[in-house]
C-alpha cells in the first residue's frame, strides 16, 4: 500500500499530495507542527500534544480548520488506514495558500496535513552508548513556547553536532542550558531533579511534563530553573527527553564525561515508570 496522507479533509497517496508555491509555510514558515507517538498503533498523549497545537497556532493567530476532537478523529483513522503501529504522527498546519506578503492576510485557508511513519523502537536508557551532547550558543527566537515549524537554528545545530560526531546539540543562552535541538535536558544535581522552566527558550515538551509529573509521584526532587553549563558538567546523571527518544541517558559533554560515565538510577527509574505509563494508556 502506497504511503497515505490526510490533507486538508482528503487522505490520498503521500505522491499525490500537492502544496501550493505560495503556501504561506512555504514562503515564511508561517506555521506550527506536532509529533505524536504511535505504540501498538495507539496514539500516545494525542489530547497533550493537541492542546500544544492549540496554543501554538493561538499565538501565531492560525484558525484550526477542525475541533480538537475532529481531529482526534481523522488522526486516529489516518493510523489504521496507515497500518503503522509503531511509529509517528506528523502533524503540520500553515496559513495556506495567499499571494506572497508578509502582512497576515485577513482571509486565509490553512493548510492541514498530517501522517504516519513507522519509528524503530527507542533505545533504552543503560542499554547501549549514551549520547553525545555538543554544546552551541543558543541563537534562537524568544518564542521557543511556540512550536514553529521555523527551524533553521535546530537545523544547523543538530546538523554541526552530527557531523561533528555528536548525537544531539544542546543550546547555551548567556551560560544557562535551556534544552537541546530536538529535545529537552534535565540534570540531576544533588539528588534534584533540574530543567530550565519552560518559555521564551525552552519548548513545553510532552515528555518533560509527564517525567516531572512522574518524578512527583515517585518523591524526587524537582527545581524548574535556569542551571549553567559548569553545573550540567558535574551533574550525577543527566537526560534528555522528547515524544521520539522517549529518555536517552547523556554520557558526555563536549570532550567530558558525565557522572560516573554509566546511566544514573533516576534516569532508570525515570525509565521504567514513563513505559509503566506508555503500557496504561495504549492498553486501553
Ligand atoms: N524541545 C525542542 C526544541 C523539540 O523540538 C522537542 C521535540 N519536539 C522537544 C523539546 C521535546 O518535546 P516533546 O517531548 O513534546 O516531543
Amino acid at each position: 500500500m502506497p504511503e497515505m496522507i490526510w490533507i486538508n479533509g482528503e487522505t490520498i497517496p503521500m505522491a499525490d499530495a500537492r502544496i501550493g508555491v505560495e503556501d504561506r509555510g512555504y514562503q515564511f514558515a508561517d506555521g506550527v507542527y506536532e509529533v505524536i507517538r504511535l505504540y501498538s498503533g495507539k496514539t500516545f498523549t494525542l489530547a497533550e500534544h493537541l492542546e500544544r497545537l492549540n496554543k501554538s497556532a493561538q499565538a501565531i493567530r492560525i484558525p484550526l480548520p477542525l475541533s480538537v476532537d475532529a481531529l482526534s478523529n481523522e488522526i486516529r483513522k489516518l493510523i489504521n488506514v496507515s497500518g503503522v503501529r509503531e511509529g509517528m504522527v506528523y502533524l503540520q498546519l500553515t496559513r495556506g495558500n495567499n499571494p506572497r506578503n508578509h502582512v497576515i492576510p485577513e482571509q486565509c485557508k490553512p493548510t492541514l496535513l498530517f501522517y504516519a511513519r513507522p519509528l524503530p523502537p527507542a533505545p533504552v536508557p543503560g542499554e547501549g552508548e549514551g549520547a553525545k551532547l555538543l554544546s552551541v550558543p543558543d541563537e534562537r527566537w524568544k518564542r521557543c513556547w511556540i512550536k514553529s515549524i521555523a527551524l533553521l537554528p535546530n537545523v544547523l545545530a543538530k546538523s554541526q553536532a552530527i557531523a561533528e560526531g555528536y548525537d544531539e546539540a544542546v543550546f547555551i543562552d548567556h551560560g544557562a542550558v535551556t534544552e537541546c535541538s530536538a529535545s529537552n535536558i534535565f540534570a540531576v544535581i544533588s539528588d534534584k531533579l533540574v530543567t530550565h522552566p519552560v518559555g521564551s527558550k525552552v519548548l513545553p515538551g510532552i515528555t518533560r511534563a509527564l517525567l516531572l509529573d512522574i518524578a512527583g509521584q515517585l518523591k524526587i526532587d524537582v527545581d524548574e530553573r535556569p542551571f549553567r553549563e559548569e553545573e550540567a558538567l558535574r551533574a550525577s546523571e543527566l537526560f534528555i527527553t522528547s515524544t521520539t527518544r522517549e529518555i536517552s541517558w547523556v554520557a558526555r559533554w563536549n570532550d567530558r564525561y558525565i557522572g560516573q560515565g554509566r546511566c544514573g538510577n533516576v534516569t532508570l527509574a525515570l525509565h521504567r515508570a514513563l513505559q509503566e505509563r506508555v503500557r496504561q494508556e495504549t492498553a486501553k
